[in-house]
C-alpha cells in the first residue's frame, strides 16, 4: 500500500444490507469508510453520500454495535488465555495474524493503569485500537479486553464503562509485608483484625484435601501470617468486585494479581486466599501469584525450574479445587524457559500476559528501516533508564553508549543485548510521551505490513513454545 492515495484493507470489507463498511488508508491516516451513513457513527460526509469516520472510541463503539463479534467477551472454559498487550495501539493486526492455527482465547485489549499513565492513553482508546485492528483483519472469532493491574475503584469503573470485561485487581498497596516484621508486631496486628466467629476453628482444625496436592493444613503461624498479610487486600478486592457486579450486570472475569509482591506466594497463602474469597463471595476467574525465581521485563526467567514447576502445579491444583479458575503468568514476554511447563498442563488452567514484546518488535522494525530515528530512541532510553526502571524489578545496569559502537553495524542486535533490551522495555512511556512518540507511531505506520509480519512471527514463536500453535 502506498501512502499518497487511498487504499482499502481488503480483509476489512463488510456489507450491512446496502451499506459497505471498510477500513481505508488515506493521506490523513486510517479511516472507516461507510458507503451510506449508519447510526452511531460520527464523521465527514463524502462526495457520493458516503461517510469518512475517524478512528475514535465513539466510532469503535458504533462499529461493535453493528458487528457484534467486535464486542469483548468473557474467557471461555477449556482453552488457554493469552494477553496481547499493545502499548502503541498499532499491534492488533499482527496479533490477529499470529492467531492463525492457534487454539486459545486472545485478549486483544490489555493495558494497566500504569501503562495508561505512561503512554498517555486511556482504556477507551486501548479498546478502540483493538476493535479497529480486529476489524481491519476481518477477525470474527471473539476476543477479551483486560483492564490490567487496577489499583483504584475509579479506574475499574472507568474500564467497565468503556466495555472491558476482564478486570485485574492489584491489591498490592493493601498487602502487609509480614516477612519484614517482628513476630510481636504480626501478633499485634492479628489481634486488631476483626474476624468472623468460628473462623479460626474452621481453618485451623481442618484437613483440606486438594486433588493432585494431598492434604493441606494450616499451622497457627501460617494462618496468622496469611491473615495479616492479606486481610486488607481481600477487603479491597471484595470492594472492587462488588462495585463491578453492580456496574457490569452481564458478568465479567475477575483476576486477583499479587505477582509484583516481594516474596513468592506460597501454596498455603493461596489456599487461604481461595477460602477467603469463597467466604466473601468474590468470583475469581484467575489468580496471578508471585512465582519463585527472577521474573524481569524483557529477559527470560531465571531460577530453579523444578521449584517453579512445583509452585505452578500446586497453584493449579488449588485453583481447580476451589474454582476452577486460571493461574495467570504476568510479564510473560520472552519467558521461553517457562513455556514448556505451561505446555504440559491442561490449557484451560492458565493464562499468560505479554505486552513489552510487541513494543520491542516495533522497535526492531525501526532499527532495520529507520536507523537514525532508532538511534534517537536509544539515546532517550539511556537518559531515562534509571528513572523509569524504578517501578520494575530490573537488575541491568545502565547500558553503555560505547557498546553501541560495537553494535552499530547491526543495530537490531541492540534489542537482544540484555541491558539495552531492558532499557528499551521500561522507557516506552518516556519515548511515547516525548516528541519522538508521534514520529514513532507515524514511521511504524509507514512500515505497517512489515510490523504485522514481525509480530506474527514473534508472537507465533511464543504461542508455539506454549504448545498453542503447531
Ligand atoms: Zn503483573
Amino acid at each position: 500500500m502506498t501512502g499518497d492515495c487511498k487504499s482499502v484493507y481488503p480483509r476489512s470489507v463488510q456489507r450491512l444490507g446496502q451499506t459497505t463498511v471498510a477500513m481505508v488508508r488515506t493521506p490523513q491516516g486510517k479511516k472507516l469508510f461507510l458507503s451510506s451513513p449508519l447510526e452511531g457513527f460520527d464523521g465527514e460526509r463524502g462526495g457520493s453520500g458516503g461517510m469518512w469516520a475517524p478512528l475514535t472510541p465513539q466510532n469503535a463503539r458504533a462499529l461493535a454495535r453493528w458487528f457484534p463479534w467486535l464486542v469483548p467477551n468473557r474467557q471461555p472454559s477449556g482453552v488457554a488465555g493469552f494477553g496481547f498487550g499493545d502499548r502503541l495501539g498499532l499491534a492488533t493486526p499482527g496479533h490477529v495474524a499470529a492467531l492463525e492455527e492457534a487454539r486459545l482465547f486472545p485478549v486483544l485489549a490489555q493495558q494497566s493503569e500504569r501503562e495508561n499513565t505512561r503512554t498517555g492513553r486511556g482504556f477507551a482508546q486501548v479498546l478502540a485500537d483493538a476493535i479497529f485492528g480486529a476489524f481491519q483483519e476481518g477477525y470474527r472469532a471473539g476476543f477479551g479486553a483486560d483492564a490490567d493491574h487496577l489499583k483504584t475503584l475509579e479506574a475499574a469503573g472507568e474500564a467497565a464503562l468503556c466495555g472491558f470485561r476482564m478486570f485485574t485487581c492489584d491489591p498490592s498497596e493493601h498487602i502487609v509485608p509480614v516477612e519484614d516484621m517482628a513476630p510481636g508486631e504480626v501478633a499485634e496486628r492479628y489481634k486488631a483484625l476483626s474476624k468472623p466467629p468460628r473462623w479460626e476453628k474452621d481453618y485451623l482444625n481442618r484437613d483440606f484435601s486438594i486433588e493432585g496436592l494431598g492434604v493441606m493444613r494450616f499451622t497457627e503461624e501460617q494462618l496468622v501470617l496469611a491473615c495479616v498479610k492479606y486481610a486488607g487486600a481481600l477487603s479491597f478486592a471484595a470492594h472492587m468486585f462488588g462495585r463491578l457486579r453492580e456496574q457490569v450486570p452481564g458478568g465479567f472475569d475477575f483476576e486477583l494479581s499479587v505477582d509484583e509482591s516481594a516474596w513468592p506466594t506460597t501454596p498455603h497463602e493461596h489456599l487461604f486466599l481461595a477460602l477467603e474469597w469463597r467466604r466473601l463471595e468474590v468470583g475469581i476467574t484467575s489468580f496471578a501469584p508471585r512465582f519463585p525465581g527472577v521474573m524481569e521485563k524483557g529477559l527470560d526467567w531465571q531460577g530453579d525450574l523444578a521449584a517453579f514447576r512445583s509452585h505452578l502445579r500446586a497453584h493449579c491444583a488449588i485453583a481447580t479445587a476451589f474454582g476452577p479458575y486460571r493461574i495467570s503468568l504476568h510479564s510473560g514476554s520472552d519467558k521461553f524457559s517457562l513455556y514448556p511447563l505451561f505446555a504440559e498442563l491442561d490449557p484451560g488452567l492458565w493464562h499468560v500476559k505479554t505486552a513489552g514484546v510487541s513494543y520491542l518488535t516495533g522497535l526492531g522494525v525501526l532499527a532495520r528501516r529507520e536507523p537514525e530515528f532508532f538511534r534517537e530512541i536509544l539515546g532517550l532510553a539511556a537518559e531515562r533508564f534509571y528513572e523509569d526502571r524504578q517501578a520494575y524489578q530490573i537488575s541491568s545496569e545502565l547500558p553503555q553508549v560505547e557498546e553501541l559502537k560495537a553494535l552499530s553495524s547491526n543495530l537490531e542486535g541492540v534489542l537482544f543485548h540484555p541491558s539495552w533490551r531492558q532499557a528499551l522495555h521500561v522507557t516506552y512511556g518516556s519515548v511515547l510521551q516525548s516528541p519522538l512518540g508521534a514520529d514513532l507511531r507515524r514511521l511504524l505506520g509507514c512500515h505497517e505490513e512489515e510490523y504485522r509480519q514481525a509480530l506474527q512471527s514473534e508472537l507465533g514463536r511464543h504461542l508455539q513454545a506454549l504448545g498453542l500453535r503447531v
